[in-house]
């Protein structure tokens, strides 16, 4: 039977499901690029001090790969990686991954994608699959002076292990999962941990621990185990996301329980300073065990004070206070918006993804572009991202792809894009939504897109999932047979 020649760019958590999902259809003409030395994605781009993944391990892993070696209930990033690396080459996946190889372009010709990589040439492929991910840009915030600082300056996403942090004097800007996890694991290591806060945070508390060896030993006997932990998690996540996405009792819920969190930070003006004036869940919600607990050391600093400019020894806030420090650790967030960019991507009569995504990352239903015959986002635009793990979603997706290659073999079609009438309608209703979305309650967020409306999925996750894996309407697809293409 005809085998499509298949593209994935990225071999993070996405890449690697996708890829394992076109194996297990047969599908085995296909090649990964991965601009990167290894698998990964973000886990292995993060490396910084305190990365924990705030979604518990036997939720945030593949259905298809449960792991009975987790460590913990919230693993920490190395362990995540080593798990993801664990499932890339437990199926092979390194004798069709490119490593070091950026795809830098794809065009397509009419009736196939030429993809074009940073090595220099360029092959042919039936379908491309972007598995980029979409926290992968780091975002270097515009301050002033921040190339003259004299010492160190990293963002938490590239971090330089080579650099000691003994004796250091450590500034972190940025108060997201990032900026509390980093600053929570560091107190305490050095000697003075300095915090800039643009804007506080909620913080959801959690508790962490160990699992015992016992447990271990359990999940190891009996791996289907892991089947149960896994849905009693998603259960418990499909609660939470009714909070997100409906005004009402679970919203509350959570509000309250953030504020009670909060009144552990005994002295008031610091209190005052952590206080949002935005409801939970409106930026993605933090979730740490110690955070409130570390920002009330006396060896931790709090500062709201605006940045002015950083000199060569300081970071110099707005009311004049000089910050003497070592180092700076910009957790200042990606670039979330650009998804596959920069990679340069051409569909049919030449229109660009940079027209297509003019005003904001599109999607239909968060897998596919009107005029990108063939062309396929793991994660893309309104894939619903917060607090829910990625890998649940990239398993759904895997299978609606698995399912139209399935139908391309049979020959139903040659080529397949949506139609812009359903990118529309679906789109349409996705802001009809927005409003009753916690994201829409008056808050700044990298879930918003240029018109101030959010640009992730507004219903339950478990809407998505039920979505993804139904049948798709025809109605809304030009399936094209190759002799009409071009026509
Ligand atoms: P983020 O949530 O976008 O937070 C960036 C922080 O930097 C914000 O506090 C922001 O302030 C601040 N900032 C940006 N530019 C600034 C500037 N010029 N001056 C001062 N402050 C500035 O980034 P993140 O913490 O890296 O997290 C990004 C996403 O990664 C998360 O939302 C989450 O999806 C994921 N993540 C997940 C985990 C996990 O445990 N699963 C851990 C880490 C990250 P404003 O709020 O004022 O904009």
């Amino acid at each position: 039977m005809n085998s499509p020649r298949i593209a994935i760019v990225g071999a993070g958590i996405s890449g690697i499901c996708m890829a394992v999902a076109l194996q297990r259809a047969g599908f085995t003409d296909f090649t990964i690029y991965e601009k990167g030395a290894d698998y990964g994605g973000t886990w292995r781009d993060n490396s910084y001090p305190g990365l924990v993944c705030d979604v518990p391990s036997r939720y945030y892993q593949f259905r298809f790969a449960m792991n009975p070696e987790w460590t913990h209930l919230y693993s920490a990033g190395p362990e995540i990686r080593q798990y993801l690396v664990g499932v890339a080459r437990e199926h092979g996946l390194h004798r069709s991954t490119r490593f070091d190889t950026e795809v830098t372009g794809a065009v397509f010709d009419g009736s196939a994608w030429q993809v074009t990589t940073s090595e220099g040439g360029t092959r042919e492929f039936d379908f491309v699959l972007c598995a980029t991910g979409f926290l992968h840009h780091p975002n270097r915030p515009d301050i002033p002076g921040l190339d003259e600082f004299g010492g160190t300056v990293m963002h938490s996403a590239r971090w330089q292990h080579d650099v000691e942090l003994t004796g250091k004097r450590v500034g972190v800007i940025g108060t997201g999962s990032t900026g509390t996890q980093l600053v929570s694991a560091l107190a305490g290591k050095v000697p003075r941990v300095v915090m800039f806060q643009r804007t506080p945070q909620w913080i959801l508390p959690t508790v962490n621990r160990a699992y015992s060896p016992v447990s271990k030993r359990l999940y190891q006997a009996i791996p289907a185990l892991g089947q149960l932990p896994y849905l009693f998690n998603r259960a418990a996540f499909a609660v939470f996301s009714q909070g997100l996405v409906h005004p009402g009792r679970v919203r509350r819920l959570i509000q309250w329980v953030v504020e009670r969190n909060l009144r552990s930070v005994k002295d008031p003006e610091l209190r005052r300073k952590l206080t949002p004036d935005y409801q939970a869940m409106c930026k993605r919600l933090v979730v740490s065990d110690r955070f409130y607990q570390v920002v009330q050391r006396p060896d931790v600093a709090l500062v709201t004070e605006g940045i002015d400019r950083i000199e060569k020894d300081a970071v110099v806030t707005a009311d004049g206070q000089r910050h003497e420090l070592d180092i700076i650790v910009l957790a200042t967030g990606f670039d979330s918006h650009a998804f596959m960019r920069p990679m340069a991507i051409t569909g049919t009569g030449g229109r660009t993804l940079d027209q297509a995504w003019a005003e904001g990352p599109r999607a239909f239903e968060g897998v596919m572009m009107p005029d990108f015959p063939n062309l396929f986002m793991l994660v893309g635009p309104h894939s619903p991202f917060a607090n829910h793990p990625l890998t649940a979603v990239a398993e759904a997706q895997s299978s609606r792809i698995v399912g139209w290659l399935r139908r391309w073999q049979a020959g139903e079609f040659a080529t397949i894009a949506p139609t812009g009438a359903a990118t529309d309608r679906f789109n349409a209703r996705m802001r009809a939504a927005a409003p009753s979305t916690v994201w829409t309650t008056g808050c700044q967020s990298w879930y918003l897109g240029k018109d101030g409306l959010p640009e992730l999925w507004p219903w339950t996750p478990g809407a998505y999932e039920k979505l993804i894996r139904s049948t798709p309407d025809p109605v809304d697809y030009d399936l094209r047979q190759r002799v009409a293409i071009g026509k």
